[in-house]
């Protein structure tokens, strides 16, 4: 973990991460080809970014197009393509306008301030706090830190933003006692991420949305890692027959160009004039061309169903191998594409023996390896993938005989 001072020679790229040795060349559809020539296969995906694969032909050739003519000209001007990919979403979505940035952040900065501002503008200036979720991740801003509300992340970074309350995951009575004078609304992810795969169970949301109906709160969903078709439908709350007033989404609407939004019902949205919200950059005509290519290519009839037949193959095959594998696994949850692997020794360890063998994956909390493949993902690909993770779970049974013996 990380010390508090660094010690040794300062890199020039800020030490911030724990990053593996390993860097790559280029990518294609569900793989990557690192600079020593090794190919991996990518359940990674960018952290849930790559959702459409490498190199899809499609955004290749829309962001080229797109740089041949115009890459950017701030919102002081009408930007067709975010006003094009703003009605696409909301067509496709409980939400009635949208508003671009450049990252998952962003896209919650912006929807907290939506709730704030509804509040405001609705008679309740006094209403300004949210109520989150312990295991939440929502961002590496201080607000959004301050709303994942883990310590870890927040030490040493002043006094934390006002305004967040949190309460114990799938904890009901917690969150009805938190909900006071001040409380502007609540924010969940609908499958925790970062937090270690953990589905909200539909019913949870639904009594969330009970709740802020009850109380006059807007329901802010986070589903930067879960939508954009992760889960099997365009958005994860699709499942529970909830819709929430305010949504973040990023990582795969942009499939790895820099791309978040904040989408928003017209009512909550009702307090976001002309001047309140702004950025450079967000949703430039580079940006737009992508985030249409993106939603051309899942939009599309029967792309979804297939990201479902997908989802249940390797969740079969997940559960399978983890009977196999009882003394490394403990069990696989998730939702859709979006899956974990509850490890018996460390998470580290399995994920360097994963990469030590080809496949690509990411970690979260609560010593959880986390598979992300691309929605694109191949019924061989996924075969492909088990069989590394079995002989990845031998490899391991020889380091730990290794360390007895
Ligand atoms: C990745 C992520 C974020 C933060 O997105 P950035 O683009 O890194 O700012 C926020 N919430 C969730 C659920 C995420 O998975």
């Amino acid at each position: 973990m990380s010390a508090a001072i660094h010690n040794g020679p300062m890199p020039p790229v800020m030490p911030t991460y724990n990053r593996a040795d390993l860097a790559f060349e280029r990518g294609e559809g569900a793989y990557l080809y690192a600079t020593d020539g090794r190919r991996y296969l990518d359940f990674a995906c960018g952290i849930a970014v790559t959702g459409l694969g490498h190199a899809h032909p499609h955004l290749v050739k829309a962001l080229t197009d797109q740089a041949q003519k115009l890459w950017h000209n701030s919102n002081l001007f009408r930007i067709p393509g975010q006003e094009k990919l703003a009605k696409r979403l909301t067509e496709a979505s409980f939400a009635d306008t949208v508003f671009f940035g450049n990252s998952g952040a962003e896209a919650m900065e912006c929807g907290i301030k939506v709730v704030r501002k509804y509040q405001a503008v609705n008679g309740k200036p006094e209403r300004f706090r949210l109520v989150t979720f312990e295991g939440a991740f929502h961002g590496r801003t201080l607000a959004t830190l301050a709303a994942g509300g883990q310590a870890k992340y927040l030490e040493g970074f002043g006094p934390k933003v006002e305004g967040f309350d949190q309460v114990p995951f799938g904890d009901l009575k917690a969150v009805k006692a938190a909900i006071g004078q001040a409380t502007a609304g609540i924010l969940i992810e609908p499958v925790q991420g970062e937090g270690g795969i953990r589905p909200v169970p539909p019913m949870f949301l639904r009594a969330l949305r009970e709740l802020c109906d009850e109380h006059g709160l807007l329901l802010f969903l986070d589903e930067i890692q879960t939508g954009m078709g992760r889960t099997g439908k365009l958005f994860a709350h699709e499942w529970s027959g909830v819709t929430p007033d305010v949504m973040a989404i990023a990582k795969a609407i942009g499939g790895g160009f820099p791309l978040g939004a904040c989408l928003a019902t017209a009512k909550a949205a009702s307090g976001m004039t002309s001047g309140t919200h702004g950025s450079t950059y967000g949703g430039n005509p580079l940006a737009m061309a992508v985030g249409n290519a993106v939603l051309d290519v899942m939009l599309a009839d029967g792309f979804l169903d297939r990201v479902q037949q997908s989802a249940s193959h390797l969740r079969q095959q997940l559960a399978m191998l983890t009977e196999r594998n009882g003394d490394i696994f403990e069990e696989v949850r998730g939702e859709g594409l979006l899956l974990g692997l509850k490890c018996r020794p460390p998470n580290t360890e399995v994920n360097a023996a994963l990469r030590a063998r080809g496949l690509l994956t990411a970690m979260a909390g609560d010593n959880v390896v986390r598979l992300l493949p691309p929605l694109i993902v191949e019924a061989a690909q996924i075969s492909e993938a088990t069989q590394i993770i079995d002989s990845a779970c031998a490899d391991l049974r020889k380091q730990a005989q290794r360390k007895v013996g």
